[in-house]
């Protein structure tokens, strides 16, 4: 729980939303987040989504992931975490330098 939690925008709602689902918000943050809510369908819709991808991480759980699944999906997690699309630039970079053809 941090001291204060200041709520001014959208961003600030969906950066509080996991700590909200989870009960680690301190009251008032609580009151003026769903205050927010209430108005907002953009944010309350994420909160829904947020939501169902919590419970299906949740059914999974309970099930055993195999290691080397909970390894490949790590990496890709990673691996989008770190790149944002930088792999797919360079492949397509690449592509017409190949297909040049050579004309007389
Ligand atoms: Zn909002």
């Amino acid at each position: 729980m941090r001291p204060r939690t200041r709520i001014r925008d959208c961003r600030d709602v969906v950066g509080l939303l996991t700590e909200y689902l989870e009960g680690g918000l301190a009251p008032g943050a609580v009151t003026t987040l769903e205050r927010h809510l209430a108005g907002c369908s953009g944010c309350g819709e994420y909160l829904v989504s947020l939501k169902k991808t919590r419970d299906a991480i949740r059914r999974l759980a309970s099930h055993q992931v195999p290691d080397d699944c909970r390894r490949t999906l790590r990496a890709l997690l990673d691996a989008a975490r770190r790149g944002g699309g930088r792999g797919k630039r360079a492949a397509a970079a690449k592509k017409p330098a190949r297909r040049r053809r050579v004309t007389r």
